[in-house]
């Protein structure tokens, strides 16, 4: 359930209510927007339902929440979310680019990857030092070896630094140095790996499941703020249909059904997406005009010879002027 106060509503009148509810054994979120405070009620359904908030001064009504997501629900939170990486914000009309190569691979690849991207005008850094390979005889990664190699050009460059986690185990390790926690898609369902990103504090960026319907994504992204880390940025990347000619097919509704569903952030990945470089740029202009947040697109220097996903990468020259498209895609929307 969840109670939305009047604007008119005291102090006293919200503390009534919150004592109502942890009373009865249940918890709450608190969702404060500049004229309405709502209140998210958490805990056994049998007694959520007895729950009569109606007749509490203060109270303008209440919404029985028929998904299980609550905290990530627009009735939760009416307003969009802004995600502040150190600085650089995610959401609310700002553009994010997440650009790099999909697995670091040496110093000299990375920044001179991490360059072109800065270039180009992305504002984040991606790459992978835990890869999650389909066959275990794939590079796997540099692991610590990668992610100092990405905090260092992260700081050479001035880019925040997005990069996956794959173990529950390895979150201080991660969060040493990254700035963005990626949940990949193989991981959507991992509840632990969601639990415990949840307990940090760091943003955290959480790709569909390769699988996943929206609602599945959506209580995904519930465990992580369920555990009080509300600095959630959602990515759509494609998800497994009957079509062969890509390698998933990128779901770009899902931008207006999370639009509609959810106040999180949500950008596009069209690299995993499609798995061609050649529908990146297409997929990308889509992607912004469709109403995303940002993109994540994967870019090397020499794509030919990548350990992974050479296939959907861009060239530094290509990046630059799929990003000069988007740039002018992204401006027009402004302006709308
Ligand atoms: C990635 O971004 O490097 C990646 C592995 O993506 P996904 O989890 O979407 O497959
Ligand atoms: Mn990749």
């Amino acid at each position: 359930m969840i109670i939305i106060m009047s604007p008119t509503a005291t102090r006293e009148n919200l503390k009534k209510v919150q004592d109502k509810i942890v009373s009865m054994g249940l918890t709450y979120h608190m969702s404060k927007g500049a004229s309405r405070t709502i209140v998210g009620v958490i805990g056994d359904k049998k007694v959520i339902s007895s729950l009569q908030m109606k007749a509490f001064d203060g109270v303008e009504k209440t919404v029985q929440i028929t998904e299980k997501y609550k905290l990530v629900s627009r009735e939760f939170k009416p307003n969009d979310s802004v995600v502040n990486v150190g600085g650089v914000l995610v959401g609310g009309g700002n553009l994010a680019v997440m650009a790099g190569p999909c697995a670091v691979e040496s110093m000299e690849q990375l920044l001179e990857a991490a360059e072109c991207v800065k270039a180009g005008g992305a504002n984040f850094l991606r790459g992978g030092a835990f890869k999650p390979r389909t066959s275990p005889y794939d590079f796997q990664g540099l692991a610590e070896q990668g992610l100092k190699m990405l905090k260092e050009a992260g700081e050479k460059t001035g880019l925040k630094v997005v990069t996956e986690i794959v173990d529950v185990n390895a979150v201080d390790l991660v969060c040493k140095y990254a700035d963005v926690l990626q949940v990949g898609a193989r991981n959507m369902q991992n509840f632990e790996l969601l639990k415990a990103v949840g307990r940090s504090q760091k943003p955290v960026l959480l790709k569909r499941g390769l699988s996943a319907t929206i609602s599945e994504w959506l209580n995904a992204a519930e465990y992580i703020l369920s555990e009080g880390n509300y600095n959630v940025i959602l990515c759509e990347r494609g998800i497994r249909t009957y079509e062969t000619f890509t390698r998933n097919t990128l779901d770009l509704s899902a931008v207006a059904a999370v639009k509609e569903l959810s106040h999180l952030p949500v950008i596009v990945d069209p690299s995993h997406g499609t798995g061609r470089w050649q529908m990146v740029r297409p997929m990308a202009r889509a992607a912004i005009a469709a109403g995303a947040d940002g993109l994540m697109i994967e870019v090397h220097p020499h794509p030919e010879i990548a350990l992974s996903d050479g296939d959907q990468s861009l060239t530094p020259e290509n990046f630059q002027s799929v990003m000069d498209e988007v740039h002018k895609i992204a401006k027009a929307m402004e302006s709308k």
